[in-house]
């Protein structure tokens, strides 16, 4: 019903004498977007700058005099949600302070800074923290459903680290919610339901029985939660934790937010022992009480941050526009099975 593609190319090539044989390129086509991405394993012998140890704390990891997102200065140097939204001019949980965005995607724009730690190396985040961060996600986007109903293409991010697009390395998280969907969301969301008007079923629920019948991608759970490598990566050791039949960040139970948590820091530990540093989340959904599109956590990691370490989309990604990793999915799977215990 979807079509899990693998071609392979041999290239035409002489390699030099006392060189390893170049290998196979295996071009893959993702199941839910037909988007093709490549995987060039040689390049994995390619020496990457800034990978062979966890890199060194960033520069500015002690500076918390300058950091808005610290105590006591995030009171006075962050934005305030507007009142016709909420009663409360910041939301809070725990340590986690929810904020508008000072510097706006879209006209509901927020940040959700996880806890008063300025700077935490990746993997050793607190899992209460990180819930009381999501649920205050969830509390904002509540209250701008109820204000605005049109702003229902929601998506919950992170950026860890400058490396991986992040303005400060205090972790947080984005928000967003907005009456006109992103690329991603228009996509995915129409797929999900042509998928579902053509076939009667789900679509991300579908391509999760082909992977739990496979198996050699299957990462773990963490309760409701799936965790696989994707079949077709975007991005480097690139994560997905699957929610079957739940569409809604609204409806979600406190539990399953507990879960997502503790998936995400498994893929920390995960990413921490191959000495990256940064990563990208993207959590989507549209909030229109009949969207067939479930929910999805995407993680992949993005260039060390370090200094002089290589970014991670060459021309081949920013001009022909298709990812090329170097590590098989089946790979990335196999060895990230142990931080999921
Ligand atoms: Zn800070």
């Amino acid at each position: 019903m979807l079509n899990f593609t693998i071609e392979k190319i041999t290239p035409a090539l002489v390699v030099p004498a006392g060189h390893p044989d170049a290998g196979e390129i295996q071009v893959r086509y993702d199941p839910l977007t037909s988007r093709s991405c490549r995987l060039t394993f040689a390049r994995a012998g390619e020496r990457e700058s800034g990978t062979d140890e966890l890199p060194e704390p960033p520069p500015a990891a002690m500076d918390t005099r300058s950091c808005p997102f610290c105590q006591p200065q995030v009171n006075r140097l962050t934005p305030t949600i507007d009142p016709r939204l909420s009663g409360e001019p910041r939301l809070r949980r725990g340590e986690s302070i929810l904020f508008p965005n000072l510097f706006p995607y879209g006209r509901y724009s927020a940040v959700s800074v996880i806890d008063n730690r300025h700077f935490v190396p990746i993997g050793t985040a607190d899992a209460d923290a990180y819930l009381n961060c999501l649920l205050n996600c969830r509390d904002y986007l509540e209250k701008v459903l109820t204000a605005d109903i049109d702003a229902r293409h929601v998506a919950i991010t992170q950026n860890h680290l400058p490396a991986a697009g992040g303005s400060l390395v205090h972790p947080h998280l984005q928000i967003q919610a907005d009456a006109k969907p992103t690329n991603f969301l228009r996509f995915l969301s129409a797929r999900a339901d042509s998928f579902y008007r053509e076939t009667g079923r789900l679509l991300l629920s579908t391509y999760l029985e082909h992977e739990l019948a496979g198996g050699e991608r299957l990462i773990g759970r963490t309760g409701d939660w799936h965790w696989l490598a994707a079949f077709a990566p975007e991005g480097f050791y690139e994560i997905w934790g699957i929610l079957p039949e739940a569409f809604s960040l609204l409806n979600l139970k406190e539990k399953q937010w507990r879960e997502l948590a503790a998936g995400i820091i498994n893929t920390q530990r995960f990413y921490r022992s191959l000495n990256r540093n940064g990563y990208n989340l993207g959590l989507l959904a549209v909030e229109s009480g009949d969207s067939r599109l479930e929910l999805r956590a995407r993680i992949v990691v993005r260039a060390n941050y370090s200094q002089w370490a290589r970014n991670d989309h060459t021309g081949f990604e920013v001009m022909l526009g298709d990812m090329a990793t170097f590590t098989a999915p089946e790979q990335t799977a196999a060895t990230a099975r142990k931080f999921w215990g």
